[in-house]
C-alpha cells in the first residue's frame, strides 16, 4: 500500500539553514558554533537538519533526551553528540558509553553515575545563575568532579535576549569556573548570547532558535534567513452569502458574497487557536486572511483576492518568526517547536 498524497507539508529550506549556521559561526568569532537539535531539531527534522549543519561544518550538536541522541546518531558521528539532561541513573550512563556520545553531567549524583560505568569523554554544566540544571560554583571544588576528563565545560544563560546586567554576572562566573576546571573546551552563549561579544564566546557557542529562523535579539536582524515554511492544501472551497457564519461559535459572519477555502491543517497542528481572526496565508504575492475560528483539523481562509484557487492547491502559512510571534503573541520557539506530526517533513 502507498500512502495517499499528505495534504499538510513543511518544506525546510536547507540552503537558509546552512547559510544561518555559517552566519552564527562567523559572529561567534574565534569560537566555533555548534547547534542546539534538540526537540528533533525545534520541531523541523533531525534527519532533515543534522546532515546540513554537518556538511556546513558543525561539529557539536546538542539534545536533551537519550532518546534524541539516538536518532541525532544515525545522522552525524555519536562523539560529536552531547545530551543535556546528563544521567539520571547508570543504565543511562551505560547507554551512552554504548552509543558513544557524551553526557553532560549536571550534578555530584550524575558524575557517581558517570564515573561508576567507567566515565570518560563528558561534558560539564555549571549553574552560574539560570538554576535549572547544572553543578552549582560552590560544588566545583568537590574531588568528585576531578575525577571527570571534560571536554566541554558549559554554562548557560537566562537572558541572553534581554540587556540585562545579569548576563555580566553569569559571564564572570562562568569564567571563575574556566580558571577552577580542567576542561578543554569552553561555552556559554546560546543564539542571543553570540550577539553579546566575544567574551561570552569562549570555544563553543550553542545556537539553536537562529538556526532555524528565529530572531530573538535585535543583533541578528537582517542576518537571520527563514528556514521554515508550513503548507496546507485546500480540501474545500466553497460560497458564502451576506449572514452566513464560519466555523466553531459563528465568530465570523460574511457581509457580502465571497468565496472561502477550507485548509487542512489546525490547532492538532500547532496552528494554534491564537491565529484566530489574525492568521494569513499566501499564495504568490496574494495575502488570505484566516476567518473565524481555527479548529483542531481545519482553518477557514478568505479567498476574496484568489478566485481561481481549487480543492488541492496549497498555501503557504505566513510564518517569518519575529513577525509571527508578534501577531500570534506566542514565542518564536514555541511556534517551531509545536509544529505537529500530521505535516510531511
Ligand atoms: C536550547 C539550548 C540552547 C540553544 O538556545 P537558543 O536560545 O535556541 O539559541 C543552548 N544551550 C542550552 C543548554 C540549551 O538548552
Amino acid at each position: 500500500m502507498t500512502l495517499p498524497d499528505p495534504t499538510l507539508r513543511l518544506r525546510v529550506d536547507t540552503g537558509a539553514l546552512a547559510d544561518n549556521w555559517r552566519s552564527l559561526d562567523r559572529l561567534s568569532g574565534n569560537a566555533r558554533a555548534g547547534a542546539a537539535v534538540k526537540a528533533d531539531a525545534y520541531g523541523l527534522g533531525m534527519a532533515t537538519t543534522a546532515p546540513v549543519l554537518r556538511a556546513a561544518g558543525c561539529q557539536d550538536f546538542f539534545v536533551a533526551h537519550w532518546s534524541e541522541a539516538l536518532a541525532a546518531c544515525a545522522h552525524v558521528p555519536s562523539s560529536m553528540v552531547s545530551v543535556l539532561h546528563g544521567p539520571m541513573s547508570s543504565a543511562d550512563a551505560v547507554f551512552a558509553r554504548e552509543l558513544g556520545v557524551k553526557p553532560v553531567i549536571n550534578s555530584l549524583v550524575q558524575a557517581t553515575h558517570w564515573i561508576e560505568v567507567g566515565g570518560g569523554l563528558c561534558d560539564l554544566m555549571v549553574d552560574t545563575g539560570i538554576n535549572r540544571l547544572g553543578v552549582p560554583m560552590s560544588d566545583l571544588a568537590d574531588p568528585l568532579l576531578a575525577k571527570l576528563s571534560i571536554d566541554v565545560l558549559l554554562s548557560h544563560l537566562a537572558s541572553a535576549d534581554e540587556d540585562s546586567p545579569m548576563n555580566a554576572v553569569q559571564q564572570e562566573r562562568w569564567s571563575a569556573a574556566r580558571k577552577q576546571m580542567a576542561h578543554r573546551r569552553a561555552s556559554l552563549a546560546n543564539s542571543a548570547g553570540i550577539t553579546l561579544g566575544s567574551a561570552y564566546h569562549g570555544d563553543l557557542t550553542r545556537p539553536g532558535i537562529a538556526l532555524y529562523g528565529g530572531v530573538p535579539c535585535a543583533a541578528l536582524n537582517g542576518v537571520i534567513r527563514q528556514v521554515a515554511y508550513p503548507e496546507a492544501a485546500i480540501l474545500q472551497v466553497r460560497d458564502l452569502r451576506p449572514g452566513d457564519h464560519v466555523g466553531y461559535n459563528a465568530t465570523f459572519t460574511a457581509t457580502s458574497h465571497m468565496r472561502i477555502g477550507v485548509l487542512s491543517i489546525g490547532y492538532a497542528d500547532g496552528y494554534l487557536r491564537a491565529w484566530s481572526g489574525k492568521g494569513v496565508m499566501h499564495n504568490g504575492y496574494r495575502h488570505l486572511p484566516v476567518l473565524g475560528r481555527v479548529s483542531m483539523d481545519m482553518t477557514v481562509i478568505d479567498l476574496t483576492a484568489a478566485p481561481d484557487l481549487r480543492e488541492g492547491d496549497w498555501l503557504e502559512v505566513c510564518y517569518d518568526l519575529p513577525d509571527a510571534a508578534a501577531k500570534s503573541g506566542l514565542s518564536q520557539y514555541e511556534l517551531l517547536t509545536g509544529l505537529g506530526r500530521r505535516f510531511q517533513r
